[in-house]
């Protein structure tokens, strides 16, 4: 077996593609331009073995079939949505991701858009800036975050460090998820619309799927409400936006921070005039720390595959193992 031929489809991490440069035959996706991604694709199909995508570029199913030596997909992202995870297990296409080393960063920033946009430390910040300090007086009162009741959809790893954070703050946890999780101590509802009822501060922090797409809906933004404050680090695709945007500019949804979009980089432009959303651009796992943490569990798992070694983390559907 020669050197691995392996996919970049995004220039995702210096660190990553330098490492993949020197032990890999590397392929940057993005050096061809988008209408001749699928010949730059078949023009290489014998030599590609392996694909690194993340939660931009992942692997679709056109690229899987453009691919027929493909055998490992090793995702640098935690979230597995960019894959055709269908496609894969009929092939019997290997998958890995990169849980656990993200964890920290995304539950941290889960907290720090909480505070941001109860505290308004954005919008005050601008108060600052702008002079507005000296000519207006004092900033506005805002609302405090210790204390209010925390609703978690999705108590995964993620989900659930995000609940010990809040808890650290005096919030009393609830959440959602496919099944009750025994010895958690939380309170489980088993409907979305159920447990925005019921908290203050909405956190989605579960997997993008088809059955959790648009799981914030028109009815879950109403539940949660004018005084509500919805928190996304999971995937933009499981809130309705369309619904999102007037519910927060007439203020029937109090408050939102934003990490992720539905169609990223885009971002509803009406959202920019807002003073009670804060929005980031897909930072969640963004730190020097973790993303070399991410990158050399990539590396790992490909010179697994390589060597015919268990792989470090494939993705828990089993076919990978
Ligand atoms: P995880 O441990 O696999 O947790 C995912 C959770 O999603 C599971 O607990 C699962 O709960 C829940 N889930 C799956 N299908 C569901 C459904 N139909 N209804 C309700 N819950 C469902 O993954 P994680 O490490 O916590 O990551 C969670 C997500 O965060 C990832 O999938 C990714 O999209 C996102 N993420 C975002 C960033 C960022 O940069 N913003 C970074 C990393 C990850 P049950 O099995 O109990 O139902």
């Amino acid at each position: 077996m020669g050197t691995l031929g392996v996919l970049l489809t995004y220039p995702m991490d210096s660190y990553l593609e330098e490492k993949l440069d020197k032990r890999f035959k590397l392929f940057r996706l993005w050096e061809s331009p988008p209408e001749k991604r699928m010949e730059f694709l078949r023009s290489h199909s014998q030599a590609i073995r392996a694909v690194v995508g993340n939660a931009i570029v992942g692997a679709d199913a056109e690229t899987i079939e453009a691919l027929p030596g493909l055998e490992i997909v090793a995702s640098f992202s935690v979230g597995l949505d960019k894959v055709d995870l269908e496609k894969c297990r009929e092939r019997g296409i290997r998958v890995t991701n990169t849980p656990d080393v993200l964890t920290e960063d995304v539950a941290d920033l889960a907290i720090g858009l909480a505070i941001a946009v109860l505290r308004k430390i954005c919008v005050s910040d601008r108060y600052v800036r702008s002079g507005a300090w000296k000519t207006n007086g004092d900033f506005e009162l805002t609302s405090k975050f210790s204390g209010k009741s925390v609703g978690i959809v999705g108590l995964g790893r993620i989900g659930l460090a995000i609940a010990k954070r809040a808890e650290a703050f005096g919030c009393p946890i609830s959440y959602f998820a496919r099944s009750e999780k025994l010895g958690v101590g939380y309170k489980f509802f088993p409907r979305v619309v159920d447990l925005a009822a019921n908290c203050q501060v909405l956190v989605v922090a579960c997997a993008l799927t088809a059955e959790t797409r648009h799981i914030v809906d028109r009815e879950v933004i109403d539940a949660l409400g004018p005084q509500g404050v919805l928190i996304n680090i999971a995937r933009g695709g499981h809130v309705d936006e369309a619904q999102l945007v007037p519910a927060l500019r007439e203020g029937r949804l109090g408050g939102a921070g934003l990490d992720v979009f539905e169609r990223e980089p885009s971002v509803p432009e009406e959202l920019f005039a807002l003073d009670n959303v804060v929005l980031l651009p897909h930072v969640g796992s963004g730190t020097w720390e973790t993303r070399k943490d991410m990158a050399d569990l990539v590396l790992g798992n490909l010179e697994a595959h390589a060597l015919n070694m268990p792989l470090l983390t494939p993705c828990s559907d089993g076919w990978s193992r």
